[in-house]
Protein backbone atom coordinates (compact mmCIF):
# COMPACT_ATOMS: atom_id res chain seq x y z
CA UNK A 1 0.00 0.00 0.00
CA UNK A 2 1.38 3.57 -1.08
CA UNK A 3 0.12 7.03 0.00
CA UNK A 4 -1.08 8.35 2.77
CA UNK A 5 -4.02 5.81 4.25
CA UNK A 6 -7.30 6.70 6.38
CA UNK A 7 -8.23 2.75 7.70
CA UNK A 8 -11.42 3.25 9.50
CA UNK A 9 -12.65 -0.13 11.84
CA UNK A 10 -16.28 -1.02 11.80
CA UNK A 11 -15.46 -3.17 14.83
CA UNK A 12 -14.08 -0.52 17.05
CA UNK A 13 -17.00 1.69 16.32
CA UNK A 14 -19.39 -0.57 17.13
CA UNK A 15 -17.41 -1.60 20.26
CA UNK A 16 -17.72 2.19 20.89
CA UNK A 17 -21.71 2.75 20.15
CA UNK A 18 -22.46 -0.35 22.16
CA UNK A 19 -20.55 1.56 25.45
CA UNK A 20 -21.99 4.95 24.75
CA UNK A 21 -25.52 3.03 24.43
CA UNK A 22 -24.83 1.42 28.05
CA UNK A 23 -23.43 4.36 29.49
CA UNK A 24 -26.72 6.44 28.87
CA UNK A 25 -29.38 3.94 28.91
CA UNK A 26 -32.15 4.11 30.78
CA UNK A 27 -31.38 7.70 28.12
CA UNK A 28 -31.33 6.80 24.46
CA UNK A 29 -28.25 7.20 22.00
CA UNK A 30 -29.37 9.71 18.98
CA UNK A 31 -25.95 9.52 16.84
CA UNK A 32 -24.51 12.82 15.83
CA UNK A 33 -23.26 12.14 12.19
CA UNK A 34 -22.88 15.82 11.10
CA UNK A 35 -19.80 16.71 8.81
CA UNK A 36 -20.00 13.40 7.08
CA UNK A 37 -20.09 11.82 10.58
CA UNK A 38 -16.67 13.43 11.44
CA UNK A 39 -14.90 13.08 8.32
CA UNK A 40 -15.97 9.11 8.88
CA UNK A 41 -17.80 8.44 5.91
CA UNK A 42 -21.78 8.02 6.94
CA UNK A 43 -22.49 5.45 4.25
CA UNK A 44 -21.30 2.63 6.22
CA UNK A 45 -21.75 3.85 9.41
CA UNK A 46 -25.33 4.21 9.71
CA UNK A 47 -25.72 0.48 8.89
CA UNK A 48 -23.43 -0.24 11.67
CA UNK A 49 -25.35 1.53 14.07
CA UNK A 50 -28.35 0.15 13.26
CA UNK A 51 -26.73 -3.26 14.08
CA UNK A 52 -25.92 -2.46 17.66
CA UNK A 53 -29.21 -0.91 17.77
CA UNK A 54 -29.35 2.75 17.64
CA UNK A 55 -32.72 4.33 16.62
CA UNK A 56 -32.05 7.45 16.24
CA UNK A 57 -29.53 9.21 13.74
CA UNK A 58 -28.85 13.21 13.42
CA UNK A 59 -27.53 14.62 10.58
CA UNK A 60 -27.32 18.85 11.35
CA UNK A 61 -28.67 20.16 7.84
CA UNK A 62 -31.30 18.45 6.03
CA UNK A 63 -28.84 17.40 2.81
CA UNK A 64 -27.31 14.65 5.44
CA UNK A 65 -30.81 13.89 6.76
CA UNK A 66 -31.95 12.93 3.63
CA UNK A 67 -28.88 11.02 2.73
CA UNK A 68 -29.41 9.42 6.21
CA UNK A 69 -32.67 8.61 5.16
CA UNK A 70 -31.47 6.48 2.05
CA UNK A 71 -29.78 4.18 4.36
CA UNK A 72 -32.14 3.65 7.62
CA UNK A 73 -35.64 3.37 8.21
CA UNK A 74 -35.53 4.60 11.89
CA UNK A 75 -35.87 8.55 12.92
CA UNK A 76 -33.74 10.64 11.57
CA UNK A 77 -33.15 14.50 12.83
CA UNK A 78 -32.29 17.86 11.22
CA UNK A 79 -31.92 20.94 13.37
CA UNK A 80 -30.20 23.26 11.07
CA UNK A 81 -32.55 26.27 10.37
CA UNK A 82 -33.17 25.58 6.15
CA UNK A 83 -34.72 26.88 3.14
CA UNK A 84 -38.20 25.92 2.31
CA UNK A 85 -37.31 24.10 -0.71
CA UNK A 86 -35.43 21.78 1.69
CA UNK A 87 -38.32 21.51 4.87
CA UNK A 88 -40.15 19.86 2.03
CA UNK A 89 -37.81 17.18 0.77
CA UNK A 90 -37.45 16.42 4.93
CA UNK A 91 -40.89 16.35 4.87
CA UNK A 92 -41.66 13.91 2.19
CA UNK A 93 -38.67 12.03 3.71
CA UNK A 94 -40.25 11.47 7.18
CA UNK A 95 -37.22 14.02 8.95
CA UNK A 96 -38.01 15.01 12.32
CA UNK A 97 -36.84 19.22 12.47
CA UNK A 98 -35.37 20.47 15.04
CA UNK A 99 -36.76 24.75 15.41
CA UNK A 100 -35.72 27.19 17.06
CA UNK A 101 -36.85 30.54 15.86
CA UNK A 102 -40.08 32.15 15.30
CA UNK A 103 -39.29 32.64 11.72
CA UNK A 104 -38.50 28.58 10.61
CA UNK A 105 -41.24 27.48 12.90
CA UNK A 106 -44.06 29.67 10.33
CA UNK A 107 -42.00 28.29 7.68
CA UNK A 108 -42.05 24.22 8.97
CA UNK A 109 -46.05 24.73 9.60
CA UNK A 110 -46.78 26.31 6.12
CA UNK A 111 -44.77 23.22 4.48
CA UNK A 112 -46.67 20.50 6.68
CA UNK A 113 -49.83 22.15 5.57
CA UNK A 114 -48.79 21.94 1.85
CA UNK A 115 -48.13 19.29 2.07
CA UNK A 116 -51.04 17.99 4.08
CA UNK A 117 -48.46 16.23 6.54
CA UNK A 118 -48.02 16.06 10.30
CA UNK A 119 -44.83 16.59 10.80
CA UNK A 120 -42.45 15.86 13.81
CA UNK A 121 -40.78 19.21 15.19
CA UNK A 122 -38.84 19.46 18.51
CA UNK A 123 -38.40 22.79 19.82
CA UNK A 124 -35.61 24.40 21.09
CA UNK A 125 -35.07 26.69 23.98
CA UNK A 126 -31.75 28.79 24.26
CA UNK A 127 -30.83 27.88 27.82
CA UNK A 128 -27.86 30.52 27.38
CA UNK A 129 -25.46 29.26 24.56
CA UNK A 130 -27.02 31.83 22.26
CA UNK A 131 -26.47 30.06 19.07
CA UNK A 132 -29.96 29.20 18.12
CA UNK A 133 -33.53 28.41 19.98
CA UNK A 134 -36.10 30.41 21.08
CA UNK A 135 -35.18 32.74 24.38
CA UNK A 136 -37.13 31.98 27.45
CA UNK A 137 -38.65 35.30 26.66
CA UNK A 138 -40.06 33.67 23.23
CA UNK A 139 -41.25 30.32 25.07
CA UNK A 140 -44.64 30.72 25.48
CA UNK A 141 -45.53 32.72 22.19
CA UNK A 142 -43.50 29.75 20.40
CA UNK A 143 -45.70 27.67 22.78
CA UNK A 144 -48.63 28.81 21.70
CA UNK A 145 -48.24 28.81 17.65
CA UNK A 146 -47.09 25.30 18.08
CA UNK A 147 -49.45 24.03 20.27
CA UNK A 148 -51.94 25.55 17.51
CA UNK A 149 -50.65 23.95 14.95
CA UNK A 150 -50.22 20.93 16.83
CA UNK A 151 -54.41 20.37 17.42
CA UNK A 152 -54.58 21.85 13.52
CA UNK A 153 -52.92 18.22 12.86
CA UNK A 154 -50.03 19.09 10.57
CA UNK A 155 -47.16 19.18 13.50
CA UNK A 156 -46.16 17.16 16.60
CA UNK A 157 -43.98 18.78 18.95
CA UNK A 158 -41.98 15.58 19.51
CA UNK A 159 -39.76 17.05 21.65
CA UNK A 160 -37.72 19.78 23.80
CA UNK A 161 -34.28 20.64 23.06
CA UNK A 162 -31.54 22.67 23.68
CA UNK A 163 -27.24 22.70 23.52
CA UNK A 164 -25.63 23.29 26.65
CA UNK A 165 -21.72 25.23 26.72
CA UNK A 166 -19.90 22.72 29.02
CA UNK A 167 -17.91 25.51 29.76
CA UNK A 168 -18.53 24.81 33.56
CA UNK A 169 -20.98 22.66 35.62
CA UNK A 170 -22.31 25.70 37.04
CA UNK A 171 -23.25 27.26 33.99
CA UNK A 172 -24.63 23.92 32.07
CA UNK A 173 -26.71 23.14 35.59
CA UNK A 174 -28.25 26.35 35.33
CA UNK A 175 -29.17 25.50 31.30
CA UNK A 176 -30.53 22.51 32.73
CA UNK A 177 -33.09 24.73 34.80
CA UNK A 178 -34.13 26.77 31.88
CA UNK A 179 -34.95 23.66 29.68
CA UNK A 180 -36.84 22.02 32.14
CA UNK A 181 -38.83 25.00 33.07
CA UNK A 182 -39.68 25.36 29.29
CA UNK A 183 -40.53 21.78 29.39
CA UNK A 184 -43.04 22.29 32.25
CA UNK A 185 -44.79 25.36 30.49
CA UNK A 186 -45.29 23.48 27.26
CA UNK A 187 -46.85 20.69 29.09
CA UNK A 188 -48.92 23.12 30.88
CA UNK A 189 -50.47 24.07 27.49
CA UNK A 190 -51.21 20.52 26.66
CA UNK A 191 -47.96 19.66 24.93
CA UNK A 192 -46.45 15.73 25.61
CA UNK A 193 -43.28 15.80 24.03
CA UNK A 194 -41.79 12.34 23.03
CA UNK A 195 -37.85 13.09 23.88
CA UNK A 196 -36.51 15.77 25.71
CA UNK A 197 -32.62 16.44 25.03
CA UNK A 198 -29.86 18.48 26.29
CA UNK A 199 -26.62 16.64 26.04
CA UNK A 200 -23.60 15.83 23.70
CA UNK A 201 -21.04 13.85 24.50
CA UNK A 202 -19.22 15.29 27.24
CA UNK A 203 -21.88 15.78 29.63
CA UNK A 204 -24.11 12.83 28.41
CA UNK A 205 -20.72 10.85 29.62
CA UNK A 206 -19.84 12.75 32.52
CA UNK A 207 -23.07 14.07 33.78
CA UNK A 208 -25.93 11.90 33.97
CA UNK A 209 -28.24 14.02 36.05
CA UNK A 210 -28.05 16.25 33.10
CA UNK A 211 -29.44 13.82 30.75
CA UNK A 212 -33.03 13.77 28.77
CA UNK A 213 -34.81 10.79 27.72
CA UNK A 214 -32.39 11.37 24.11
CA UNK A 215 -28.75 12.00 24.28
CA UNK A 216 -26.96 13.51 20.84
CA UNK A 217 -23.31 11.90 21.19
CA UNK A 218 -21.16 12.14 17.94
CA UNK A 219 -17.43 12.68 19.07
CA UNK A 220 -17.12 9.86 21.45
CA UNK A 221 -19.00 7.34 19.49
CA UNK A 222 -16.01 7.85 16.68
CA UNK A 223 -13.26 7.57 19.89
CA UNK A 224 -12.66 11.26 20.04
CA UNK A 225 -12.16 12.13 23.01
CA UNK A 226 -12.70 16.40 24.59
CA UNK A 227 -9.51 17.92 24.09
CA UNK A 228 -8.01 18.64 27.62
CA UNK A 229 -10.80 16.12 29.11
CA UNK A 230 -10.03 12.94 31.06
CA UNK A 231 -9.15 9.87 29.37
CA UNK A 232 -12.20 7.49 28.11
CA UNK A 233 -10.92 3.96 29.59
CA UNK A 234 -13.60 2.16 27.35
CA UNK A 235 -13.63 3.94 24.08
CA UNK A 236 -11.19 4.51 21.46
CA UNK A 237 -10.23 6.18 18.54
CA UNK A 238 -11.95 4.23 15.31
CA UNK A 239 -9.66 5.45 12.60
CA UNK A 240 -5.43 4.87 11.99
CA UNK A 241 -4.14 7.49 9.92
CA UNK A 242 -0.32 6.34 8.33
CA UNK A 243 1.44 7.74 5.90
CA UNK A 244 4.77 5.48 3.99
CA UNK A 245 8.23 6.22 4.45
CA UNK A 246 9.89 7.56 1.66
CA UNK A 247 13.21 8.28 1.52
CA UNK A 248 16.00 7.78 4.72
CA UNK A 249 18.61 9.72 5.17
CA UNK A 250 21.05 9.94 8.25
CA UNK A 251 19.42 12.67 10.27
CA UNK A 252 16.05 12.89 8.58
CA UNK A 253 13.21 10.23 7.58
CA UNK A 254 11.30 11.72 4.98
CA UNK A 255 7.53 10.30 5.54
CA UNK A 256 4.60 10.70 2.36
CA UNK A 257 2.22 12.95 4.28
CA UNK A 258 2.02 16.46 4.63
CA UNK A 259 -0.24 20.33 4.61
CA UNK A 260 -1.78 19.05 1.25
CA UNK A 261 -3.05 16.03 2.52
CA UNK A 262 -4.75 18.52 5.35
CA UNK A 263 -1.78 18.22 8.27
CA UNK A 264 -1.76 21.56 10.15
CA UNK A 265 1.92 22.64 10.16
CA UNK A 266 2.40 23.59 13.16
CA UNK A 267 2.13 19.72 14.20
CA UNK A 268 6.02 19.86 13.57
CA UNK A 269 7.46 18.35 17.00
CA UNK A 270 4.22 15.90 17.67
CA UNK A 271 5.47 12.44 18.46
CA UNK A 272 4.04 9.99 15.50
CA UNK A 273 5.14 5.79 15.71
CA UNK A 274 7.50 4.67 13.87
CA UNK A 275 8.74 1.18 13.62
CA UNK A 276 11.08 1.83 15.64
CA UNK A 277 9.36 3.62 18.55
CA UNK A 278 8.17 7.06 19.05
CA UNK A 279 9.74 9.88 17.00
CA UNK A 280 9.09 13.88 16.95
CA UNK A 281 7.97 15.27 13.54
CA UNK A 282 11.07 17.51 12.44
CA UNK A 283 9.21 19.78 9.92
CA UNK A 284 6.02 19.35 7.85
CA UNK A 285 5.65 20.50 4.09
CA UNK A 286 3.02 20.71 1.35
CA UNK A 287 3.18 16.69 0.68
CA UNK A 288 5.98 15.23 3.38
CA UNK A 289 6.74 15.35 6.43
CA UNK A 290 10.61 14.56 8.31
CA UNK A 291 11.11 12.53 11.26
CA UNK A 292 13.46 12.08 13.23
CA UNK A 293 15.67 8.66 12.40
CA UNK A 294 15.55 5.32 13.48
CA UNK A 295 17.31 1.99 13.53
CA UNK A 296 16.30 0.30 10.36
CA UNK A 297 14.52 2.82 8.62
CA UNK A 298 13.50 1.95 5.29
CA UNK A 299 11.33 3.03 2.16
CA UNK A 300 8.24 1.50 2.38
CA UNK A 301 8.03 1.23 6.29
CA UNK A 302 4.99 2.76 7.69
CA UNK A 303 4.55 5.99 10.36
CA UNK A 304 1.07 6.05 12.19
CA UNK A 305 0.11 9.48 13.69
CA UNK A 306 -2.69 8.88 14.97
CA UNK A 307 -4.86 5.86 15.76
CA UNK A 308 -6.11 4.03 18.82
CA UNK A 309 -3.21 4.16 20.55
CA UNK A 310 -2.45 0.21 20.25
CA UNK A 311 1.27 0.72 17.87
CA UNK A 312 1.93 4.13 21.02
CA UNK A 313 0.46 6.43 18.54
CA UNK A 314 -1.16 9.62 19.76
CA UNK A 315 -4.86 10.00 19.33
CA UNK A 316 -6.31 12.96 17.60
CA UNK A 317 -7.16 14.38 19.89
CA UNK A 318 -3.88 14.68 21.25
CA UNK A 319 -3.08 15.91 18.29
CA UNK A 320 -5.40 18.54 18.59
CA UNK A 321 -4.50 19.76 21.90
CA UNK A 322 -0.69 21.00 20.65
CA UNK A 323 -2.57 23.22 18.04
CA UNK A 324 -5.44 24.61 20.10
CA UNK A 325 -8.32 22.44 18.25
CA UNK A 326 -10.64 19.59 18.77
CA UNK A 327 -10.01 15.90 17.90
CA UNK A 328 -12.39 15.96 15.24
CA UNK A 329 -10.90 19.15 13.38
CA UNK A 330 -7.87 17.37 12.85
CA UNK A 331 -9.62 14.47 10.87
CA UNK A 332 -12.59 16.37 8.64
CA UNK A 333 -9.08 18.30 7.88
CA UNK A 334 -7.46 15.69 5.68
CA UNK A 335 -8.52 16.13 2.15
CA UNK A 336 -9.51 13.61 -0.28
CA UNK A 337 -5.83 12.91 -1.00
CA UNK A 338 -5.88 11.03 1.97
CA UNK A 339 -7.38 7.21 1.29
CA UNK A 340 -10.08 5.97 3.24
CA UNK A 341 -10.41 2.37 4.23
CA UNK A 342 -12.79 0.69 6.16
CA UNK A 343 -11.77 -1.90 7.81
CA UNK A 344 -13.49 -5.08 9.82
C1 LIG B 1 -22.30 18.39 17.07
C2 LIG B 1 -23.49 18.41 17.94
C3 LIG B 1 -23.70 17.40 18.90
C4 LIG B 1 -22.68 16.31 19.14
O1 LIG B 1 -21.59 16.83 19.84
P1 LIG B 1 -20.41 15.83 20.29
O2 LIG B 1 -19.64 16.64 21.28
O3 LIG B 1 -19.65 15.50 19.07
O4 LIG B 1 -21.04 14.65 20.90
C5 LIG B 1 -24.84 17.43 19.65
N1 LIG B 1 -25.77 18.40 19.50
C6 LIG B 1 -25.61 19.38 18.59
C7 LIG B 1 -26.66 20.43 18.48
C8 LIG B 1 -24.48 19.42 17.79
O5 LIG B 1 -24.33 20.39 16.90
Amino acid sequence: MSGPLLEISRSAFRHNVTAVRRRLAPSELLLVMKDDAYGLGIDWAVAEASAVGVHWFGGYDIPTALRIRTLTDRRVYAWATSPRTEIAQAIAADVDLGVGSAAYLDDVIAEAEAAGARVRVHLKIDTGLHRNGFRPEQWHDAVCTARAAERRGSISISGVWSHLSEASDADDDASQRVFLDAVEQLVAAGGEPEVLHLTASAAAWWRPELRGSLSRVGAFCYGIRSADGPPLDSLRLIARLSAPVEEVAADAVRVGIGAFHGLPSILRGAEVATPGGSRRIIDIGGDALTVEPWEGASAGQRVVLFGPGTQGEPDATALAERVDTVGEEIITRLTPAVRRLVVD
